[in-house]
């Protein structure tokens, strides 16, 4: 054997694997464990639906929510786990109370799995679960949540609903990173997709609303129906703010008093420059800095709390 350049060692050191602790194939292993087969058509072929929901100071927020699409994501996709949605909301917090994480980003999986005789009907493969808990992380670093993020509108077309139905949340990322590098060659902090229709479609891991003389506006199509997306519905309606989905040029977006994008990963999100322009002022908006406040506060109240059994601590 020819003798080949020394290998990076970062796949095997455990220390580069965020901290937490996942589920897979029927046992809980730590992060740096988790490894899947490269036969997995999940992996060779993007054949997955996945759901992310957080626990936020020791409880999952809108649970419930996250569960429903991951169930009607794995019908659409003709997948099926042998659990119900009480075995996986077991899953899920033993995840996160076997990591001790009080803040996390806890994400659930179907991927297609792997066939005996690689074959290439999907119907031979055997679906499988994996589920983890690592650190929350957001979207924006705190320094975009004080200053809001610079947003570059892109001419990349989300892939079209025709194609992958963007409400099955699923992994077909490659227009989402083409957006990304697109978004960084123009020095912006993250990209937004469009349509193909002139309209304003979603972004890597959000959604976006614009907020033009006290109403608030969405995409109603080409998106996922974000969970995050939902709240703000929620909270608009509770506030009396006009909240509607629906199409939004380009131009529309450009022209908005505010805009903030929404992820579970992250929340309600300002963005305060759109292709190196001030959105409005230039500065998070008013209505935004409502929804932010009344978006944590929500997490507090009990209608959409889960809380997660820890241990005891030992000695207690
Ligand atoms: N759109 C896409 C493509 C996403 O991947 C996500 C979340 O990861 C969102 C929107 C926001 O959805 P949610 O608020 O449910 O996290």
């Amino acid at each position: 054997m020819r003798k080949l350049p020394e290998l990076s060692h970062r796949h095997a050191d455990h220390r580069s694997y965020p901290p937490g602790v996942a589920y897979m194939d029927g046992q809980y292993l730590p992060m740096h464990e988790a490894k899947l087969s490269v036969l997995d058509y999940g992996f060779l072929h993007s054949d997955a639906t996945y759901d992310v929901a957080h626990v936020w100071e020791g409880a999952f927020f809108r649970l419930e929510d996250h569960l429903n699409r991951f169930f009607r994501g794995m019908d659409a996709l003709h997948m099926s786990v042998p659990y119900g949605k009480a075995q996986v909301t077991e899953i899920l917090h033993n995840c996160v109370a076997l990591s001790g994480l009080r803040q996390a980003y806890v994400e659930f999986i179907c991927t297609r799995g792997t066939s005996p005789d690689f074959s290439r009907d999907p119907r031979q493969a055997e679906n499988r679960f994996i589920a983890f808990a690592i650190p929350f992380g957001s979207v924006a670093s705190e320094e975009q949540m004080q200053h809001g993020l610079h947003m570059a509108v892109t001419d990349v077309q989300r892939i079209p609903p025709g194609s992958v139905d963007p409400t099955v949340k699923n992994y077909h990322w490659l227009d989402m990173v083409k957006g990304l590098y697109a978004a960084y060659g123009r020095g912006a902090d993250t990209a937004l997709l469009v349509d193909g229709n002139g309209n304003i479609s979603e972004g890597p891991g959000f959604n976006v609303f614009a907020i033009k003389d006290g109403a608030a506006a969405t995409p109603d199509t080409s998106v996922l129906l974000g969970v995050t997306r939902q709240t703000v519905f929620d909270i608009c309606a509770q506030m009396g703010v006009p909240c509607s989905a629906r199409n939004l040029a380009v131009e529309d977006l450009k022209k908005a008093d505010e805009v903030f994008v929404t992820s579970t990963a992250g929340g309600v999100m300002p963005v305060t420059r759109i292709d190196g322009q001030p959105v409005g002022t230039g500065r998070t908006g008013p209505l935004f800095n409502r929804i932010l406040a009344a978006y944590w506060q929500l997490h507090d109240s009990g209608e959409h709390r889960d809380p997660v059994m820890y241990p005891e601590p030992a000695g207690k």
